[in-house]
């Protein structure tokens, strides 16, 4: 079967403003393989068609989550992570809860519409109670104005749904290869780690009502094509109402890091990450699909890249200046120095070049969550 087969099985005329979600084509295994290979001239016809269908099914929008990174305390120690806990080359650091209100503060007057709560993972009850009560005062701000995402790793079902009921209303967990085997080569063998505690994890959240996102990095060493595609196969059959996927970068203080001469390079891994993106615009048309910072520290044009191959969330960094060099997940992080309303100007020109616009004071949701509830 050809690309351009492949790609006329996609809705060419989608309609924006039905009710209904909108069914996209189902792309099979090898379908999606074949799209993954695409290059040159079937490439660009990839492309073009994951931003037609995008553009069509959610306008030229693009969404903003304002970035708190709340601490880099985590008691995990994920293969790939620069803040695992047995890396003991910076500080460790939690943000005051007038640190925190302060972020939310300033998103708010930017118009950011949401913020994202994210951290290294704890689950102990003072950091419970501590989440509870800053979802809490943030859902304080102007009546509720702020829509809340959290990012905090696995938590039993009853803190997702104090949470839950605390006012967030969006949680992101990716599962970070969805390849049990896989997982177990980038994630120590453990009980700390287990494949299956994530999944139930991604399943809680669904059933208590979050907004529910996920997602993979892409390049890990060894990860394969028939796993990226299983990937977004998962993403699909999940009904995720969103989707976060990055290029890896390997970071020098983490196991992973004596695999990167094994790893396809910084390019080609962006590469592999646009087309997941662009081949899960069309298999999800309608979800939130981030433009992860991971891609604008491999490439500088790496977000706008993104938004161009179907994402149409992006997640300006709001965490205080000085701790943001300790939460280096992966090293030479992008707008590690930026001043917020720097980044706020700087996003607005960069996406009006590409004929996108911040859609500012709005929640920006799941139009597939949306519609199906
Ligand atoms: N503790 C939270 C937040 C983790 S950081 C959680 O477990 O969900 C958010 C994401 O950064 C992770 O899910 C992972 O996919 C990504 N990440 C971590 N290390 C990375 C690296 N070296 N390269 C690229 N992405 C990385």
């Amino acid at each position: 079967m050809s690309i351009s087969e492949i790609l006329n099985k996609v809705d060419p005329s989608p309609l924006p403003q039905a009710q209904e979600p909108q069914e996209a084509a189902a792309l099979t295994h090898e379908e999606i393989k074949l799209l993954l290979a695409a290059e040159g001239e079937d490439k660009k016809k990839l492309f073009d068609r994951a931003l037609q269908v995008k553009l069509a099914r959610l306008d030229n929008h693009v969404h903003l989550r304002g970035l708190i990174e709340y601490s880099n305390i985590c008691t995990k120690y994920c293969l790939y992570c620069g803040v695992r806990s047995k890396n003991p080359n910076f500080e460790r650091y939690q943000l005051s809860d007038e640190e925190v209100i302060g972020c939310a503060k300033l998103a708010h007057q930017l118009g950011y519409g949401s913020v994202a709560l994210q951290s290294g993972e704890r689950s102990d009850k003072a950091f419970v109670d501590k989440i509870t009560y800053l979802v809490k005062e943030i859902k304080k701000i102007d009546n509720g104005s702020l829509g809340i995402t959290l990012s905090l790793g696995e938590q039993t079902e009853e803190t997702y749904r104090r949470w839950f009921e605390a006012g967030a209303h969006r949680y992101l967990l990716r599962i970070e290869a969805s390849n049990e085997d896989l997982y177990y080569k980038i994630h120590p063998r453990d009980a700390k780690h287990d494949f299956h505690q994530r999944l139930a994890c991604i399943d809680s959240l669904l059933s208590i009502g979050y907004q529910t996102g996920t997602g993979v990095m892409v390049g890990l060493p060894f990860q394969t094509l028939d796993d990226l595609a299983n990937d977004l196969l998962f993403f699909k059959k999940k009904d995720v109402a969103m989707v976060g996927m990055g290029p890896f970068i390997p970071h020098p203080d983490t196991p992973l890091w004596q695999y990167r001469d094994q790893i396809p390079t910084a390019e080609k891994r962006m590469e592999m990450t646009l087309k997941m993106i662009a081949i899960l615009r069309l298999m999800m048309p309608e979800i939130n699909m981030v433009a992860a910072t991971a891609n604008q520290t491999v490439d500088p044009q790496g977000r706008e890249k993104a938004i161009l191959a179907g994402a149409n969330v992006i997640m300006p960094n709001l965490t205080p200046n000085e701790f943001r060099e300790n939460y280096l997940i992966y090293p030479d992080k992008a707008c590690v120095k930026d001043q917020p309303d720097q980044c706020q100007t700087c996003l607005d020109v960069r996406l009006a070049a590409i004929g996108h616009k911040v859609l500012y004071n709005a929640w920006g949701d799941s139009v597939a969550f949306t519609k199906k509830h």
